[in-house]
């Protein structure tokens, strides 16, 4: 059973003909520095006044500038008048049976797009951790056959502050402040439950696309000042845009995530097209030459299992011969279907000996368990209500965009 807990919950669109006031928060450092110098604060204290906003906003969360008992009192007022501490607008939260949360946001206009545009961010509480799936784009250029995300045209990158918001946003909602007190509906999840350990970049977009303001969130959320979520807990999932993965690993350092889908180059063409740019052998060098790769740090492949496509046992034995003398983990993906969708999942009985296959070469419990799938959260489900274009407007932007 879905839950719909929220429509509309919390509004922060201005009056028509008045501008909001821009947020503060999910902020680059620079950028808060930036801000406060508009502001008039003195070049001998913005490092000060950067480290407390910084730690009021991501290690306390708050929402208001009230809030900031150690700033003086001018400054709060100063503040208050030209930003805000907004996160973006929730049009929807929805709540699996199974605990997972999805919430449907809406980000601001932009003076090139009078559409406000919507994401989509996910929770996954599980046992051991909690894994925030974040976006980085709305929608996605790459139309990956299977992936219903990909039907969607890119509206547009993700800012860094809006994918860094997304965090802020999701800890609001879960109750995941120092602080946070039971909101007056009652909705706080279970202590135990409202933990944030685990970050992927698993959301709407390509990642690699929005590289510099993925970078920047990413080490926003990784600061251990603030949010504090280590590298080794953030992952980037990438369809393989082989020449930014170096890059990635030298700039951002975080674990990696292939969407390999396919061992042989025919079918991994049809399945995810930026293969026909970037073949399997280009994209499996680059995986080995992944900065920090290592037993210890190891790189993680996705397998989505589409029924007659890829699901094999010889597939299977090609898997594990191509990944060989990688340092790797496979993820098996039950694929998860949506309307009018061109493929089917694997049966569960095949996905098992396809398992089994893998497990005898030393890959230990690779089979993704789907989660949200009643709330479409799970991977590739993600598709918000956007303005959607016809095929045809959607191929112009995507060549407008390619790298
Ligand atoms: N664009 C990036 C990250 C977002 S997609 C990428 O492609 O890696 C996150 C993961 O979900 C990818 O491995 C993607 O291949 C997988 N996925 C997409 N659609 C899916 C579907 N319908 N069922 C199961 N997994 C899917
Ligand atoms: Fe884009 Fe990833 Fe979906 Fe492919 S799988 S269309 S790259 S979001």
């Amino acid at each position: 059973m879905t839950v719909v807990l929220d429509q509309n919950a919390r509004s922060v669109s201005p009056e028509p003909g008045f501008a909001a006031k821009p947020s503060l928060a999910g902020l680059t450092r620079a950028d808060l520095a930036a801000q406060l110098l508009a502001l008039g604060v003195a070049q001998k204290n913005i490092r000060m006044r950067v480290n407390q906003l910084w730690r009021w906003i991501y290690v306390s969360g708050v929402t208001s500038f009230d809030a900031m008992s150690n700033v003086s009192k001018d400054l709060r007022t100063d503040l208050d008048q030209a930003h805000s501490l907004d996160r973006p607008e929730i049009v929807s939260e929805q709540v699996s049976e199974d605990g997972t949360r999805k919430w449907l946001l809406r980000l601001a206009t932009t003076a090139t797009d009078a559409t406000a545009p919507e994401i989509e961010t996910v929770y996954i509480p599980e046992a051991d951790r909690g894994t925030l799936c974040i976006s980085s784009q709305v929608g996605c250029t790459l139309n990956c056959t299977f992936c219903h995300t990909g039907t969607q045209r890119l509206v547009r990158n993700l800012t860094a502050q809006e994918i860094a918001a997304q965090i802020l946003l999701a800890r609001d909602r879960i109750g995941d402040w120092p602080d946070a007190s039971p909101p007056s509906d009652g909705r706080l999840l279970p202590a135990g439950e409202r933990k944030i350990t685990n970050i992927v970049l698993m959301g709407m977009g390509e990642p690699l696309y929005n590289f510099d303001n993925v970078r920047d969130a990413m080490e926003i959320a990784a600061d251990n000042e603030g949010l504090s979520v280590s590298k080794r807990r953030i992952t980037l999932s990438t369809s393989g845009v082989v020449p930014e993965i170096a890059r990635w690993g030298e700039e951002a350092a975080t674990m990696l995530a292939i969407s390999l889908h396919a061992t042989h180059d025919d079918l991994r063409d049809e399945l995810v097209p930026i293969n026909k740019k970037y073949p399997l052998e280009q994209l499996l060098q680059a995986c080995r030459d992944y900065p920090g790769v290592s037993n210890a740090k190891r790189i993680t492949f996705e397998y989505v299992m589409l029924k007659g496509m890829n699901d094999s046992l010889a597939e299977a034995k090609a898997l594990v011969r191509l990944l060989a003398g990688i340092p790797a983990k496979i993820n098996l993906i039950p694929f998860n279907s949506w309307p009018h969708s061109p493929y089917e999942c694997s049966d569960w009985e095949q996905i098992e000996r396809f398992a089994d296959v893998v497990n005898r070469a030393g890959y230990a419990s690779p089979v993704r368990t789907p989660r949200g799938r009643d709330i479409f959260a799970a991977c590739g489900q993600l598709k918000s209500e956007s303005v959607r274009l016809k095929a045809s407007e959607r191929s112009a932007i995507a060549t407008s965009t390619e790298h």
